[in-house]
């Protein structure tokens, strides 16, 4: 059996996008993007975690924050984490602030800003 190990790095905080496929889910793995080249957290991948994939569990396991990030009240992200026994000590969701969704993939710069700001509030940064 295949050894299913990690290659990300894992910091203390882990960013976890929906990355749906709408306007909102792109804006969330925009955000993602954005948090972890500012150096705010690593962004980290959904899919092993709704896949159990042991390396990501574990490495999750050990992070001191969550963050979970989703487009839309679906809460998909916010879901797969507890379904793998995981609470995230930080969800934001795009439409609560006041961010249409659509299918349309066209993304406003200002609206991944927004989403980037709330987050960093609520990381007290
Ligand atoms: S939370 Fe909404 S936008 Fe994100 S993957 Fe789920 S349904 Fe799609």
């Amino acid at each position: 059996m295949t050894e299913e190990k990690c290659l990300c790095e894992p910091t203390e905080i882990l960013i976890f996008p929906c990355s749906g496929g709408s306007n909102v889910g792109q804006i969330v793995n925009e955000t993602a993007k954005n948090l972890n080249v500012q150096g705010h957290g690593k962004m980290y991948c959904l899919a092993g975690i709704g896949g159990h994939v042991s390396g990501l569990i574990e490495s999750t396991k050990a992070a001191k924050k969550i963050v979970a990030i989703d487009g839309c009240p679906v809460h998909c992200t916010k879901k797969v984490l507890e379904h793998a026994g995981f609470k995230p000590d930080i969800h934001v969701v795009v439409t609560d602030l006041d961010i249409q969704k659509n299918y349309d993939f066209m993304m406003d710069f200002k609206e991944i800003k927004k989403v980037t700001d709330k987050i960093l509030v609520k990381l007290g940064k």
